[in-house]
């Protein structure tokens, strides 16, 4: 992510903090500074710092479980309104969502409990807040911040409003019986409901509730356009979608054709092979964006991405979408017995999935069949 700080790494996990984050500690220094003094400024930052350290750890509770079914993690973001653990790929099962969902609040309930017990305190005086915000800057009262922390990043997360913890939890329960498509609909909608609420409710008391309520407005309006491509990309197979018209081509043919039929085709990505023997892709963003440096006599060899990811004919294309997000986007091969029968991109997947949204909306769930006349 952009203007971000990377901090480190665990498990090949870039965690990194977005430059905003340093307003939060300097209105936490500030708050308690003016009340505290300069013991009060130090105990405000280190107050953030720390409650966001116990954010990275509920992401990490996330990311990890996540690494364990086999969905790679990018990295953790931190950002001035909480973490974010960017998967790069969907959980392939309702119960790896429902795992993965849960492990980030199953860290915050553990820390929570930790610190009840090495507190020492009556339940009663661990939820005064008013005595809370009174008490001095103490090592006490920095861990009974904390503990408050971790039991509002539990409980907050697991409200039920995707894209939300607690609203992936539901749909993953609900898919259990209704399918990834209606119960990602009917939680959409239950999170929508909330964020209205929320926002009403936000524009009295905080202005910041009224931000989060738009963000699981949109974000619920994504997952359910999301659940909806991937559907409709499940009743496709790769080999149905290569075009056997695409353009191939031959590892010395030149930039300078490649640039040729970039401006005469709409493909987005070309196989370079011997035959149907692939040895490469090439996409039409990499030929514009090199042709002017290796110029236009030169084999395409030298710019053909080498050692594609291959996938069957038989493969789902909502598989294929998995494999490209693993792959941070680079094209796959489809790969038959006989050889190479084309290159699949993102470019095509939207563009397949578009066209076939379009035809489900008029009632038409598959590429027509050839009528009986002119199959035989
Ligand atoms: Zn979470």
């Amino acid at each position: 992510m952009r203007w971000s700080l990377r901090l480190g790494s665990i498990s090949g996990i870039d965690i990194r903090v977005h430059f905003t984050f340093a307003l939060l500690v300097v209105i936490g220094a500030q708050q308690l500074g003016q009340v505290h003094g300069e013991r009060g400024a130090l105990f405000g930052a280190l107050s953030v710092i720390c409650l966001f350290a116990c954010v990275v750890l509920h992401e990490l509770g996330h990311s990890l479980v996540a690494q364990r079914f086999g969905v790679g993690v990018r990295e953790i973001v931190l950002l001035p309104i909480g973490g974010v653990a960017r998967l790069l790929s969907e959980p392939k099962k309702p119960l790896h969502e429902l795992l993965i969902a849960l492990a980030g609040p199953l860290v915050n309930v553990v820390i929570a409990l930790g610190l009840f017990l090495v507190l020492q305190v009556s339940p009663l005086q661990l939820f005064d807040i008013q005595e809370l915000q009174k008490s001095p800057p103490t090592v006490h009262s920095l861990l009974l911040l904390l503990f408050h922390g971790n039991v509002a990043l539990a409980v907050f997360n697991m409200v039920p409003a995707l894209p939300m913890d607690g609203g992936r939890v539901l749909r993953a329960l609900l898919s259990f019986v209704f399918g990834q498509v209606r119960a990602t609909n009917i939680t959409a909608g239950l999170a929508q409901v909330l964020a209205v609420a929320m926002a009403f409710y936000g524009i009295s008391h905080s202005p910041l509730l009224v931000f989060i309520a738009l963000l699981v407005f949109m974000g619920a309006e994504q997952e359910r356009s999301t659940a909806r491509t991937n559907a409709l990309l499940a009743e496709l197979q790769a080999g149905e979608v290569c075009d056997p018209q695409a353009i191939t081509f031959a590892p010395g043919d030149t930039v300078g054709t490649a640039v040729d039929q970039s401006l005469r085709s709409s493909q987005a990505h070309f196989l370079v092979a011997y035959g149907t023997e692939p040895i490469g892709t090439l996409s039409r963003d990499d030929v514009v964006a090199l042709a002017g440096r290796v110029g236009l006599h030169t084999p395409l060899a030298t710019i053909t991405r080498r050692s594609p990811q291959t996938v069957p004919p038989d493969m789902r294309l909502s598989d294929v979408r998995r494999i490209l997000q693993e792959n941070g986007g680079a094209p796959v091969v489809v790969r038959s017995d006989e050889g190479a029968l084309g290159v699949l991109g993102f470019e095509d997947l939207s563009r397949i999935a578009s066209l076939t949204d379009s035809l489900a909306r008029g009632g038409v769930r598959r590429p027509v069949a050839p009528s009986p006349e002119t199959s035989g």
